[in-house]
């Protein structure tokens, strides 16, 4: 690579038996001074020993000629080798920065992505932060470039073997946390799934216990229920509530007359035609045997009287059938309307006393507690 001076013959030796010249002192101290500044690459190390050799030697004017040219030769390759080693160096350190930028953004994914436990991001950091440390100081220090390449590779290889390895452990982390999630997730989806079986369940054992399994209708739990919140709203927001009583004349004697499941039959068919009759917002109940109760919601004296008017008569020509044989179903009514600081308690036992006229009167009618008839 570089050209090494043709001729390195002994310069200043004796050649001839010539008078030998005086040494040129001055030249020789200025050349002197050139090679302990001048940064000699080590291929031209033995040149250099000749030309400092020769110095202080009476030379003639051919050999201080040559040793001219050596000294040029030496000056020029020093400087060219130099150059080169600057632009090595250059390329290497531009290299280093990308590869430290490309490690910073790794270790970042690491600690980041990966999110390590606490104790393995900080040993990850401080053997970072003690690598870096060491080539800052190492690159500081040294001016020899290869062993600062050396010292670096080895540096950033150490780091690099090290992110791996966080990584694969991070990776295997990551694995079981996911596993984990899968299967915490799946048991999540099978509790929910539960949970609405036994809510749907539940909501039927709640609408069981509210209903009566024989004719289907609310009883009287649900009725209390529903009249506390009727009563509730009543009181707030004012408006009409009134409510029925009504009772099967003579039931004792149907059952006894056309036998008990007649008599069930009655009851099932008297429900449907009384919740056929009546709107959405009101509320039928059986309270008891064959007795049942009405809330309805909006309605005055009036109104609620002519309701009571009109499920009586629907039962009356109701064409209800035993064995083929036709079989006279009544009710009696009682009304009640709520006023002023009235419960319905009071309401209740207002309407159930008005009932009891109205059997007292001759049965099949209905009669408000008010004491008007329909
Ligand atoms: P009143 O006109 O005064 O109301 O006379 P009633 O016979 O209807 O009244 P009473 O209280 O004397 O008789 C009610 C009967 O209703 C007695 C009971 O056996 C009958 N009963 C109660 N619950 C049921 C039931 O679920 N099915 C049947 N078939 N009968 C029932
Ligand atoms: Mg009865
Ligand atoms: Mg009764």
């Amino acid at each position: 690579m570089q050209n090494a001076p043709s001729p390195r013959s002994p310069v200043g030796t004796p050649s001839a038996a010539r008078a030998e010249p005086p040494p040129n002192t001055g030249e020789d101290r200025l050349i002197r001074a050139v090679l302990k500044h001048l940064l000699v690459p080590v291929s031209l190390k033995p040149l250099a020993a000749d030309i400092e050799r020769a110095l202080g030697k009476p030379t003639h004017e051919a050999g201080r000629q040559q040793l001219a040219d050596q000294l040029i030769h030496l000056m020029v390759e020093s400087k060219a080798h130099a150059e080169r080693r600057q632009a090595e160096l250059q390329e290497f350190l531009k290299a280093t920065v990308g590869r430290l930028a490309q490690l910073e953004t790794a270790l970042g994914q690491v600690h980041h992505v990966h999110r390590l436990a606490g104790e393995d991001a900080l040993q990850a950091r401080q053997i970072t932060e003690a690598q870096f440390v060491q080539m800052r100081s190492v690159s500081t220090e040294t001016d020899d470039l290869d062993q600062l390449k050396s010292f670096i590779g080895e540096r950033l290889d150490h780091l690099q073997d090290h992110l791996r390895q966080q990584d694969n452990a991070s990776d295997t982390q990551q694995r079981r946390l996911e596993e984990r999630l899968g299967q915490l997730s799946l048991q999540v989806a099978q509790l929910s799934c539960e949970t609405i079986t036994l809510r749907s369940r539940l909501d039927v054992t709640t609408e069981e216990a509210l209903r009566d399994p024989l004719t289907g209708a609310f009883n009287r739990l649900a009725y209390d229920r529903r009249a506390a919140l009727e009563v509730a709203r009543w009181r707030s927001d004012g408006g009409n509530l009134s409510m029925i009583v009504c009772d099967i004349d003579h039931f004792k004697r149907i059952n006894d007359t056309f036998g008990h499941t007649a008599g069930d039959k009655v009851l099932k068919e008297v429900v449907r035609l009384l919740q056929e009759q009546l709107r959405s917002s009101d509320f039928v109940a059986r309270y008891g045997g064959e007795e049942f109760v009405v809330l309805l919601n909006g309605a005055a004296e009036e109104a609620a009287l002519q309701i009571a008017e009109k499920l009586r008569r629907t039962i009356k020509s109701a064409p209800f059938r035993s064995r083929g044989e036709r079989v006279p179903v009544t009710i009696s009514c009682g009304v009640g309307t709520f006023s002023g600081e009235d419960t319905l308690e009071l309401v209740f036992e207002r309407a159930d006393a008005a009932l009891y006229a109205a059997k007292a009167q001759g049965r099949d009618r209905c009669i408000h507690s008010s004491g008007k008839a329909a």
